[in-house]
């Protein structure tokens, strides 16, 4: 873990969960306090539990964030809703570009930024998913895949407080596998090295999460990375005693 850099660890409830998961989530702000020394926590919960569980979260140590936005901020777009929304539901950060949105509706690099810029528009924190296949892993492409996603997907101008990179290989997510921590560190550092070259002071103090397959019994490992800070994390997520010893793991 970077030093200077205070950790996040972001839990992605993806397509799952029912008011009834507000007493998980309750368990979650309860945990909450012993885990605040070492990292904020983030829960994205599907867009219909944000107001809900922003509400329960006032005054506690965890934020809401959504899972994506629609770049405009109001419109004729049935079924679509706006950075403007949820924030306004009490989102402070979108997940944007996520590998399960840019493979189910064919979301490339330049609708991904202008979902960031909407983010940045609302007064939320954008966190931008890269990350390689498997395909693309074995063809030894993963640097140029990153370097492609990352000039086509950050807003100019970005800040350490409004942009979180994460950085989540596809053939990692929900599988299991991990990339061990010496190709982590190899990839941090690249993606370091891009962010501090495009946004300088900035680029050298914004979050670099892992993503994929980070569970209790890997994540002490990876946050150890150097330039891992923070976690985003999918299915582990769900359950607030997993979800709280990854945050011990900071
Ligand atoms: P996983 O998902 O932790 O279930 O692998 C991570 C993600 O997709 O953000």
């Amino acid at each position: 873990m970077t030093d200077a850099i205070r950790p996040l660890i972001a839990g992605n409830w993806k397509m799952n969960g029912l008011k009834a998961s507000t007493a998980e989530f309750d368990a979650m702000l309860n945990g909450a306090a012993g885990v605040a020394g070492r990292a904020d926590l983030l829960v994205c919960p599907p867009v219909t539990l944000i107001a809900a569980f922003a509400d329960r979260a006032r005054g506690k140590a965890v934020v809401v964030g959504a899972q994506d936005c629609h770049p405009k901020a109001s419109g004729a777009h049935t079924g679509d809703i706006a950075a403007e929304m949820l924030v306004d539901a009490g989102a402070s950060a979108i997940i944007v570009g996520h590998s399960e949105r840019r493979a189910d509706h064919g979301e490339g690099d330049a609708l991904v930024k202008q979902k960031a810029e909407a983010a940045r528009r609302a007064g939320a924190t954008a966190i931008v998913c890269i990350g390689e296949t498997q395909t693309q892993r074995d063809a030894g492409q993963t640097l140029d895949i990153l370097r492609g996603q990352l000039d086509g997907s950050l807003p100019d101008g970005s800040t350490a407080a409004n942009l979180v990179v994460a950085y989540e290989p596809v053939w990692a997510i929900g599988t299991g596998l991990t990339p061990t921590a010496k190709d982590v560190e190899q990839i941090h550092g690249f993606i370091r090295e891009f962010l501090t070259a495009s946004f300088e002071a900035d680029g050298a103090r914004m979050r670099i999460l892992y993503g994929g397959s980070v569970k209790p019994s890997n994540a002490a490992e990876l946050m150890a990375v150097k330039n891992v800070n923070g976690a985003l994390v999918g299915g582990a997520s769900l359950k607030a005693a997993d979800f709280l010893a990854i945050a011990r793991g900071c």
